[in-house]
Formats: C-alpha cells, structure tokens, sequence
C-alpha cells in the first residue's frame, strides 16, 4: 500500500480523495494555487504545497510543479481526481518515469479514449455497440455524402479532438452537409489544434446513460451498474441518477457484462466510465472517460462501495476487493450539482458564502469543501457540492431529496438551489420521463 498520496486536484474532490486516504491510513499531501490557502482540503490534509498563482495552467495543470512537489514531499502516488490533468497522458507517462504511481490507468489507454476516432474503433473491436457512422476521419465531402447516404439523415460530424460537447455540427439533410462538415472542421481545428472530424448518425430523443467499470490492470474487469445523466444544460450534466429509471434488471446486466468483458480483454487499470447514447432500447457508445467521474456518488450509494477506496486498492497492485457477484444494486440515488450560478441565467456568481447550512438525516450525503466564511474565487467551475440523496426506492428517494433541498441554506451567493427545488416536483422528472433535451426545452419554457 501507498504511504503517501499527493492530491492533485482542489475543491470538494480534492476532499472526498483526502477522506479515502485517511481511511485508509495514508498519509496526504495536498497541492494549492494561492487562491485556495483557505480550501477546506489544504486545511485538513497532513501537508500541503502552493504550487503557483491562481490561473490552472499555472499551478493545478503545472506538471513540474507538482512533480516537483511529489518529490519534496516524498509521495509515492498521485490521485488526480477529475478535470484538470486526470486524463493527460503525457501526466501519466512522466508520473511513471519518476516511479511515482497515478492512480489511474496507463498512459496509453488514456491517449486511445482520448481520440475519439480512436476510442469509436477501439470500443467496436471489443464488442461494444457503437453509433453507425464513418470508420475513421472524414475529409472530403463527396465520402461524408455516401456515409451520409448509407447510415441515414439526420447526422452528426463530430470533432475526434473534442470535448465538453464542443465542435459538433448537425446536418438534417443531404443540403446541409458540406456547410456542416466545415464549420465542423474549422470549429474543431480552433478549439483544439485538430481538424479531424467524423460522422455519426444523429439520435433524436436519446437518454445518457453510463456505466461504471473497474479493471485490475491484470485481466479482470467489472461492472458498478449505470448512472442516467440526461438532464443536462448545454452538455453538461445537472443531475444523475441510479439506476436508471428506463433500465431493467436484465439490460443492466446485459450492458454491464459486455463493459466488463472489454475492460478486461483490454488489461485496463483502474476506474473508467463508458458513456452511451440509449434511445428505443439500444445502446451506442460515444466515449469512455479514464477517470473518476463527479457523480461516482450515486453508485457508491447503491452499492456501499468507496469507489476511491477501488482506484488506490488496484494502483498499488492490491487488485480489486470484490467480484462482480458481489456487487449488489440497492435502492435508488440522486446527486445534485449545485453551483455557485444564477439559477436562471447559469452566469457564475462567485463571492462570500456568508451562511452554509448543510442537510442531514438518513440517505443524505453532502460532497462540498466549502464552508460559511468561505469566499468562492472566480478562476474555477463554478460547483461548490453535490447533494447525493439515497432512498428504498426512487420514490422514497425523491421524498427525501425534496425534504433535503429544503433544508438546504446557501447565503452570500447565488446558487442553482432553486432548480433543483422546482424539478423535483415535476411531473415528468417524477415519472423519470426525460431525454437529453428535456432540462433545455424546460428551460426554454420557463423563461
Ligand atoms: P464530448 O466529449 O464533447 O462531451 P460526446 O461524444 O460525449 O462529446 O457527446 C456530448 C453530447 O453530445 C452527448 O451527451 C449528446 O448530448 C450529444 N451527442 C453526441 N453524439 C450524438 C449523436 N450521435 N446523436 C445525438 N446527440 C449526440
């Protein structure tokens, strides 16, 4: 087991890692811009470096800086949390040549799911159902126009660079398609240095569900179930649940069998989610993340295990601590976003929390490194915790989500509170009846 594991992330991931170490008995070492000398992870952890101004490219995603700060401070592995530089390859690579261990997968599983053409081909090789569309870039319109033809319209031309939902163009018809494919092509180019764009079929009403995998690095891979992300505002994910309201016990098992299988025929190490559009009963794979994903709350709600726990058990080579017949799916569980943000114009509101008061109770759990005093800087996303609510059932669940909202008091800013307290008492929402457009067209109609 590790002796010491650097942190190398901020804000209430950067201490929901800390409080696995402590579990675990591992001595922490946390890394800090100098905005975040007052972070509520800088300040309980056993040692903590500031490793640069406040901008990320200066500190958090300063690759020197923190191996630097591994080294001074004798850590033996680096957790990266999400974001920042959780799936950087060359992290990863250099991490290793210091003989410091990333608590992640290899550097080269991270480079395959980082190219999305890349992951596409990977994920159909090992059996994965994938969205027809083009096998590799496309460059000329005359080829975008035949896979256009054979997979059928709508489609989409996506960025094999991209990311956060960025450099993705839709063509409704065949008129459509050249325009689609060069703004595509200079969008993706200017946002991230590659112009390499491919093609997909375009799936009008679909759910985003994922699926939690694990793999020991030595051949064995299991599935923790899925999460539905739908509700979602410009790509991003605003609330998820699992299970999913649209899934039975038997695709779940399906869908969760052929993950794991892949996970293991690809040796991988570590957490990873695999990420589906699912519409009319099928599912189509759009990406795997090689991470801890923020919403890995609601999983460990249902299965009562420490994910975090999994990720630094399996990096220090002490495999797994469970089989996937012991991975059991009980009740139901939501978590949250809540923002530092208008809840009607999503613009950021940074500042002072003059008063926190958190929920409590049975099935609550609140992941936030904030507090009342706590002042919000302006460099950073704007979460500032996640309400994960646990219930018998998604009915209890949603009972005791309205109750915990409720109790909920965040003063000094605006946060997106207040959406959360008017869609859990939507009909749809109650019923678990929403795409990936739902939360845009209602909010849309709200304005
Ligand atoms: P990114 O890496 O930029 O997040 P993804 O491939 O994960 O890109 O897609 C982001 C979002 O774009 C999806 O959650 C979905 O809302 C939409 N999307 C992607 N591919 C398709 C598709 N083939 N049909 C319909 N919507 C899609």
């Amino acid at each position: 087991m590790f002796q010491k594991i650097l942190i190398a992330n901020r804000g209430e991931i950067a201490l929901r890692v800390l409080r696995a170490c402590k579990e675990l008995g591992i001595q922490t070492v946390v890394v800090h811009s100098t905005a975040d000398s007052d972070a509520m992870h800088v300040r309980l952890a056993d040692e903590s470096v500031c490793i640069g101004p406040p901008p990320s490219r200066e500190s958090y995603l300063n690759i020197h800086q923190i191996v630097a700060a591994c080294e001074i401070t004798g850590a033996d592995a680096v957790h990266p949390g999400y974001g920042f530089l959780s799936e950087n390859a060359k992290f990863a690579d250099i991490l290793a040549a210091h003989n410091i261990t990333f608590i992640g997968p290899s550097g080269d599983h991270i480079r395959i799911m980082g190219d999305k053409i890349e992951a596409k081909r990977t994920a159909k090789r090992l059996g994965i159902p994938v969205v027809p569309g083009s096998d590799g870039a496309i460059t000329e319109e005359k080829e975008a126009k035949r896979v256009a033809a054979e997979i059928g319209y709508p489609v989409i031309i996506k960025a094999a660079a991209g990311g956060g939902g960025r450099g993705m163009k839709v063509a409704r018809t065949e008129a459509d398609l050249e325009v689609a494919l060069q703004t595509a092509r200079s969008e993706a180019g200017a946002a991230f240095g590659d112009d390499a764009v491919y093609i997909e079929k375009f799936l009008g009403k679909p759910r985003h569900i994922e699926l939690q995998v694990f793999g020991d690095g030595a051949g064995r891979g299991v599935h923790f179930g899925e999460r539905d992300c739908s509700l979602q505002r410009r790509h991003q994910k605003v609330w998820e649940e699992a299970n999913s309201p649209a899934l039975n016990a038997e695709e779940r098992a399906r869908i969760g069998g052929i993950c794991a299988k892949a996970i293991a025929d690809l040796g991988y190490s570590g957490a990873g989610t695999i990420e589906f559009l699912y519409q009319d009963g099928e599912f189509y794979f759009i990406e795997m993340n090689t991470r801890l994903q923020v919403e890995h709350p609601v999983t460990e709600a249902i299965t009562g295990i420490d994910l975090v726990h999994e990720q630094i058990r399996v990096a220090s080579g002490g495999g797994l601590s469970v089989r996937q017949e012991d991975i059991k799916f009980n009740g139901h569980a939501i978590e949250c976003r809540i923002n530092a943000e208008d809840p009607r114009t999503f613009t950021p509101s940074p500042g002072t929390i003059t008063h926190f008061h958190t929920p409590g109770g049975l099935g609550i759990r609140v992941d936030s490194g904030v507090y009342s005093g706590y002042r919000i800087p302006p460099y950073y996303d704007s979460l500032i915790g996640k309400l994960i609510v646990h219930g018998r059932n998604r009915v209890e669940c949603m009972m005791r989500l309205r109750r915990a909202l409720d109790e909920f008091v965040v003063d000094g800013i605006k946060t997106t509170l207040p959406l959360f307290r008017d869609l859990v008492g939507n009909p749809d929402i109650a019923n678990g009846d929403y795409d990936i457009h739902w939360l845009e067209k209602y909010l849309a109609k709200e304005d």
